[in-house]
């Protein structure tokens, strides 16, 4: 178990900067998801920290010391990425013990830790088979193993489970999950999927554009997002972004009659250009909730376990996630109602939330 500091990380490959001043610091069995858009700078963030790619400026310790200019195979560190090559010739022990043998490491002893990977991944049966003998999710497991078994103080993954198919990913999600309840070894692990991050981290590192925009646990990111960016991005459907101006205390969406309580409002002068941020989560069929809001039925689309309707508010979009059974008619109006604390209020100017510094 170690942690893991991130200081001031800069990274440029000619004259774009890719890593604009990244600082994390990681306690001991941390599993930290580095979430964002494709070329956002999250697989640069990790091959620095696993010695592959070379920081243009910045630090970077595990347990306190600094591993900038050690050589990757000396930092502790295992890496599993989104493409696992294993080596088709080679059985599956032999698989996940090929770093073990390289390093010499005497049979018996390679022998206990590549079955004691494979119990923990329970692969245990597959042992003496060859890759080509296994499906996709068992061969990420291998993979997992081979780096399992090196005992890492730190494990670097990169998109490991987007090649498999959804419902193998939702199982390696958890079985990933389980593994580092068990280990408790310090994670970095890099995806785009908002929901992996949710579920897996301890911490979400929401990036953009070569920058961290918000750090904190999945359920600040969440509850309390720090800018518009964070609070489109994590979050499905994606929290309603409803532009409106500050009126005595409240928050007039444009193009509706609806006044919305919102706290963070009462420090805004009047005129004041606001975005409420609502999810549709948040949202019910309710005409005696403290806040409420009438809306247009648009579409209605049956999910299975929810109705998503697609509502007009004046001109703008407004989606409601609804209990399976709701009754709704496109066409017709009604009263959405929420909690008044369920309201996010946005600066568009600058696409910071409102009185949260
Ligand atoms: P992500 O993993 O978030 O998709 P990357 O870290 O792979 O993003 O890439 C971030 C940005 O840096 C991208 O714009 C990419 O084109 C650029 N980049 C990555 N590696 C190199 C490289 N070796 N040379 C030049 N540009 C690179
Ligand atoms: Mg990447």
């Amino acid at each position: 178990m170690s942690t893991l500091e991130i200081r001031d990380v800069r990274k440029s490959y000619g004259s774009v900067e890719t890593l604009k001043g990244i600082d994390i610091a990681l306690a001991s069995g941390e599993f930290l998801v580095l979430l964002g858009p494709s070329g956002c700078g999250k697989s640069t963030l990790l091959n620095i920290i696993a010695g592959l790619a070379e920081a243009t400026s910045g630090d970077v310790l595990i347990d306190g010391r600094s591993v900038i200019g050690v050589h990757p195979k000396d930092r502790d560190i295992s890496m599993v990425f989104q493409s696992y090559a294993l080596y088709p010739n080679l059985s599956v022990a032999r698989n996940i013990g090929f770093g073990l043998e390289m390093r010499k490491v005497p049979a018996a002893e390679r022998d206990k830790a590549v079955r004691e990977a494979a119990k923990l991944l329970q692969i245990e049966n597959l042992l003496d088979r060859k890759p080509a003998q296994l499906s996709g999710g068992q061969r990420q497991r291998v993979a997992i193993g081979r780096a399992l078994v090196r005992k890492p103080r730190v494990f670097l993954f990169d998109e490991p489970l987007s090649n498999l198919d959804a419902k193998l990913r939702l199982e390696m999600r958890t079985e990933l999950k389980r593994l580092h309840q068990m280990l408790k070894t310090t994670v970095v692990y890099v995806t785009h999927d908002q929901i992996e991050a949710m579920t897996l981290a301890t911490r979400i590192a929401v990036m953009r554009d070569g920058r961290i925009e918000q750090l904190g646990t999945p359920k600040e990111i969440y509850d309390r997002p720090a800018t518009l960016y964070v609070a489109g991005f994590v979050g499905a459907p994606p929290m309603n972004m409803l532009e409106g101006t500050v009126e005595g205390g409240k928050v007039r969406v444009k193009g509706s009659d609806a006044a919305l309580p919102v706290a963070e409002a009462h420090d805004l002068p009047d005129g004041a250009a606001v975005i409420a941020g609502i999810r549709p989560e948040a949202l019910r069929l309710d005409d005696g909730a403290a806040a409420s809001l009438p809306a247009r039925v648009e579409v209605v689309e049956l999910t299975g376990p929810e109705l998503v309707a697609t509502m007009r508010v004046g001109e703008q979009k407004l989606v409601a996630s609804l209990p399976a059974r709701t009754h709704l008619t496109e066409g017709e109006t009604v009263t959405l109602g929420f909690d008044a604390d369920a309201l996010h209020l946005f600066d568009p100017e600058t696409g910071r939330a409102c009185g949260r510094g």
